[in-house]
């Protein structure tokens, strides 16, 4: 199966000079959805991880159906003042704009092995802060797991210590 044939590029959007990569045609086929799924936690597999971090709002979309699959939990991070008890914080720069992500403070064990997963990789600041969050935690990140991945504005490179899946590049 091409996943790329499931991914709708909307030119000038959200402004112009941005070619988006709206993947909600992908989920709205069930049949890519789970076989883009299936593909990410082939790739868990091999880790041995203990639990799933993602970042608001379609790091869940994706990190959800493979902890649910791999029978292990999933920890949200999310924009600050949305998670209800203690949390730690780390800011980030966005391809368009600058935001603070947040976790729950006992959300990972120290030491716990954690796969990241989101729906796109551009410049890497999102994982970057979700990273921290989890090392900060004492947690190992063992992976980070994309649907999509813009090579042109070189994430990789920011996260060179880490391993990395995505299932698509443009
Ligand atoms: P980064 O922090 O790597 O620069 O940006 C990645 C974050 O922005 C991801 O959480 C992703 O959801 C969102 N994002 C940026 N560009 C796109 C895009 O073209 N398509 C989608 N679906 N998400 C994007």
């Amino acid at each position: 199966m091409n996943l790329k044939d499931y991914i709708t590029v909307v030119q000038d959007w959200p402004s112009e000079g941005i070619q988006f990569k709206d993947i909600t045609t992908l989920m709205d086929n069930g049949k890519a959805f789970k076989y883009a799924v299936d593909q990410i936690v082939d790739y868990a597999k091999e880790k041995e991880i203990d639990i799933i971090v993602g970042p608001e709002a379609r790091g869940f979309i994706i990190g959800c159906p493979v902890a649910y699959s791999m029978e292990v939990g999933f920890a949200p991070v999310r924009k600050e003042g949305k998670l209800p008890r203690e949390t730690i914080k780390a800011d980030y720069g966005l391809e368009y704009g600058k935001d603070v992500l947040t976790i729950h403070k006992d959300a990972i064990k120290p030491g716990q092995r954690v796969l990241i997963t989101d729906d796109l990789l551009a410049t890497g600041g999102t994982i970057e802060a979700t990273i921290k969050l989890v090392e900060e935690l004492g947690g190992i990140v063992v992976g980070c797991a994309f649907l999509v991945e813009l090579t042109y504005l070189n994430g990789r490179e920011k996260l060179e210590q880490y391993d990395l899946v995505a299932l698509m590049q443009y």
